[in-house]
């Protein structure tokens, strides 16, 4: 009898530490998702091409607009002079300067 209420407890224990493991894990996962969050946000814009709200992701230091929806990435002048200004005078440099005259 009392060793099976030392069984019992034991098993609680275990299942407290599974609970605090999980939880732990919950928690992680919790803060993973508000950075990234804190990354992405939705902006005030809507997407030309379906209307759907837009959302603002920031890579390396450019802000892009993105659709989930369909899909659409809208970059207004100012972030494609950065992407230019970066690059270089690749191809893709040109072309856009081409776009921006
Ligand atoms: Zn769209």
């Amino acid at each position: 009898m009392s060793s099976d209420k030392l069984g019992d407890k034991l098993r609680d224990k275990e299942k407290a530490e599974e609970n605090r493991y999980f939880a732990e894990q919950d928690r992680k996962r919790l803060e993973k998702l508000r950075e990234e969050e804190e990354h992405s946000q939705i902006v005030l814009g809507r997407c030309p091409k379906c209307g759907e709200a837009l959302i603002t992701r920031t890579v390396d230091d450019v802000e892009v607009d993105e659709c989930k929806a369909c899909g659409g990435m809208w970059l207004d002048k100012g972030e494609l002079e950065q992407i230019v200004a970066r690059e270089g005078e690749g191809w893709a440099s040109k072309w856009i300067r081409t776009v921006l005259k």
